[in-house]
């Protein structure tokens, strides 16, 4: 049933809007509260909530299909499910939970999470921005860099966003900051980005923001640990929208393969055309066979599961980044073309070698687990 709802989702409404909303640089609101109606905001929020309590093979199955007509959308609404949502689902009490869900399930609110800083950014850790308790509040100073859903104006700044402050030596701990509260505003909007453009991108700045306790996630000195468990689901999903990119960029590389005819054959029997799509085809099934093996395997509640989503972030973003280069070199100067659409899937799938982890980040990790516990492998 999710397979055939998604199909139809994403082929009439997504598909049609996609080439727009990247060459205009904009967000479909409209588009994310229908996404809000058909439950694929809430796929692994529990009935409670609202959600559909589907798990994270759904989850991969939702973001594969929607990027493969328009990761720029999948991106938000992937940040707005997975990095704000399911982080409350999983590390917020019950009072945040039941006020907060139910609004981002439905699409009603919009949002997002804030980590990476102007300054830090894989060196998480080193945080510059503070949270200081005050009686029944924590006072938040600092600025989150390339916020997803950040907005680009007081209009489209998302409703709500996990936070990530230290506060105090060593000790991390996560907020959920709400647009309204005094002190927070839009920095610096990120336009004229490679790819990803049909999501907001943006600095948010946060001038001694009073948030309620009531708004921490978990304990204080809990941040840490709630950023990991919620790490290891975001790259996963993020491996599943680079295995959507691929498999779009094989069916537009085929289709030209067979239709294209030089010096008198199709292209398709040319060897070197052949090796683009046997290559592509083999990279494409092994990254989905691996974000799809890892997803039946991940417990979302538990940690200590990074190296199959970050191997699968690793292989499963190279892997779309070379199948759209294939496909732009297999279709010649059309595929240079945005009517071909593998442009901009090419431009997209870069940001997937960067954001929610670099690939630098994923060697360090998987080289960093396996050698100090070699029975993961
Ligand atoms: C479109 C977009 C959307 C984003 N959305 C969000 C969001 O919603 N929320 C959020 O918090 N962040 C977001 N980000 C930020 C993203 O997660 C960071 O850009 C990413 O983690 C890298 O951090 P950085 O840009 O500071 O690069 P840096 O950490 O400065 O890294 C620069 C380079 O150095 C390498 N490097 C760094 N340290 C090491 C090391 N120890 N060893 C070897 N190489 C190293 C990196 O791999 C990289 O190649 C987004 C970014 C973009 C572009």
């Amino acid at each position: 049933m999710l397979s055939d709802t998604l199909r139809e989702f994403v082929s009439r409404e997504v598909e049609p809007q996609a080439a727009a909303h990247d060459r205009t640089e904009t967000f479909n609101h409209a588009l994310f509260q229908r996404a809000g109606e058909l439950g694929f905001l809430g796929i692994t929020i529990s009935e409670e909530y609202g959600g559909s309590d589907l798990g994270a093979t759904a989850a991969v199955q939702v973001y594969e299909a929607i990027s493969g007509s328009d990761p720029g959308f999948a991106l938000s609404v992937l940040t707005h499910s997975i990095l704000f949502a399911q982080n409350i689902q999983i590390n917020g009490d019950d009072a945040l939970k039941r006020r907060i869900l139910p609004l981002a399930v439905s699409g009603e609110w919009i949002g997002g999470l804030c980590m990476t800083e102007p300054e830090v950014g894989t060196d998480v850790l080193a945080m510059r921005t503070r949270a200081r308790r005050d009686g029944d509040v924590y006072v938040i100073d600092g600025t989150k860099m390339f916020i997803t859903n950040g907005g680009i104006d007081e209009e489209t700044l998302g409703d709500a966003f996990v936070v990530y402050a230290a506060t105090g030596e060593g000790s991390i701990s996560s907020f959920v900051v709400e647009r309204g509260m005094d002190g927070f505003r839009l920095g610096q909007k990120c336009k004229d980005k490679l790819g990803m453009r049909a999501s907001y991108t943006s600095e948010l700045v946060f001038d001694s923001v009073r948030v309620p306790v009531a708004n921490r996630l978990g304990d204080e000195g809990a941040g840490k640990l709630a950023m990991m468990r919620n790490l290891e689901i975001e790259r996963l999903t993020l491996a599943a929208m680079s295995v959507g990119i691929a498999k779009r960029c094989l069916d537009v590389m085929i289709a030209h393969a067979n239709e294209r005819k030089t010096f008198g054959v199709p292209i398709r029997q040319h060897g070197q055309i052949q090796r683009y799509i046997a290559e592509s085809f083999s990279e494409y099934r092994a990254a989905r066979v691996l974000v799809y093996e890892t997803a039946r395997h991940i417990d979302l509640e538990a940690t200590g599961q990074r190296v199959g989503a970050d191997a699968a972030k690793l292989f499963a973003s190279q892997a779309a980044k070379r199948t759209a280069d294939a496909a732009i070199q297999v279709l010649g100067g059309y595929g240079y073309m945005g009517e071909y659409v593998v442009e901009r899937l090419w431009r997209d799938a870069k940001l997937l070698e960067i954001g929610g982890g670099t690939l630098e980040a994923h060697q360090k990790n998987l080289a960093s687990d396996l050698c100090r516990d070699p029975s993961q492998i």
